[in-house]
């Protein structure tokens, strides 16, 4: 790759035990994301021969390693979801101590499985506040991806009052402030946003209103082409697999009923749409689009280790 790389795309997972059928965190969804969930991932990976960006709850991971271990003959990279995505613990109301003792650890965890620096991070449910990228920095991290520029969904969302800072959040990648990672700044913490174009580019809204994640697509595809500007692709393993077995159950997470109807009820039943096979279907779709448009398939690391955008004295 040369710093006149054009077309890039990152194909971004993150891994965890969220069931998606009934809102809580499962160990039993664990196996599955093991079993059944990766590696659908990686043969899809395999069979268009993509590096992609695999970001790992670290807590999951030390009851799970073979889950980091089993990416990397593929040579993607382990990256972190930080330790828990526990939502009382979410980075949002964390204090800086806090986030710190969360990553150190967290990094720890999945560096002494992985036997490589883990650099790249992704905020669980991208819930992060000012101390966050001062957090990130000092314990060794270098790339952040838990920003969604002019996302417009994030009332659906939890935290999503902090979220409204994507709305005037730079589209390329940049180094952030040491206050908030939505603005440009002088931290040596690369910021590689999460596509999105009102709506995000995501696998949750690819599955639960497909043609208008196609019409997404299409206007991101006239905003990277030729540019630097990459793509980046969020995807779980979670929803490539089938629970049958569990019924819908809605947790009550927001404080007030408007919340609740919004964030909890409307989004847990379209999260439903298309698990599966169906998910997995749907994102070759996606990869195959890309791929005939040539592409470049690259890790978050790749992206820093090329400086195709940055000042070299931030490398
Ligand atoms: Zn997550």
């Amino acid at each position: 790759m040369t710093d006149e790389l054009n077309n890039i795309c990152l194909l971004t997972n993150d891994v965890e035990t969220t069931s998606i059928v009934n809102g809580g965190l499962r160990p039993e969804t664990g196996i599955k994301v093991w079993k059944e969930g990766m590696p659908r991932l990686l043969d899809l990976y395999a069979k268009y021969e993509v590096k992609t960006t695999f970001f790992f709850i670290a807590d999951f991971a030390r009851d799970c390693p073979e889950i980091v271990k089993m990416i990397q003959p593929y040579g993607h990279e382990v990256a972190c979801h930080g330790l828990t995505h526990n939502h009382k613990q979410a980075f949002d109301i964390m204090s800086l101590e806090d986030q710190i003792r969360h990553l150190v650890e967290a990094k720890k965890i999945l560096e002494d499985i992985a036997g490589e620096e883990v650099v790249s991070f992704r905020a669980p449910a991208l819930r992060v506040n000012e101390f966050t990228p001062q957090a990130l920095v000092e314990t060794g991290f270098k790339i952040d991806s838990s920003v969604a520029p002019q996302r417009m969904d994030m009332f659906m969302s939890l935290g999503s009052r902090k979220k409204l800072v994507w709305l005037k959040a730079p589209r390329m990648p940049y180094f952030v402030s040491e206050t908030n990672l939505a603005r440009k700044g002088s931290l040596p913490l690369l910021e590689v946003p999460v596509s999105s174009f009102a709506v995000p580019y995501i696998g949750t809204f690819m599955r639960i209103a497909p043609s208008i994640n196609a019409f997404t697509r299409y206007l991101l595809y006239h905003e990277t082409k030729n540019t630097k500007k990459p793509i980046n692709f969020l995807i779980h393993p979670n929803e490539l697999i089938e629970e049958d077995d569990l019924k819908l159950k809605t947790e009550k997470r927001a404080g007030n009923v408007v919340s609740h109807l919004l964030s909890d009820v409307l989004r847990r039943k379209l999260k439903q749409k298309n698990l599966g096979l169906s998910a997995r279907d749907l994102y070759e779709k996606e990869i195959s689009f890309w791929n005939r448009k040539n592409y470049h398939f690259v890790t978050m690391k790749d992206l820093l280790k090329n400086n195709v955008y940055y000042p070299k004295n931030h490398l």
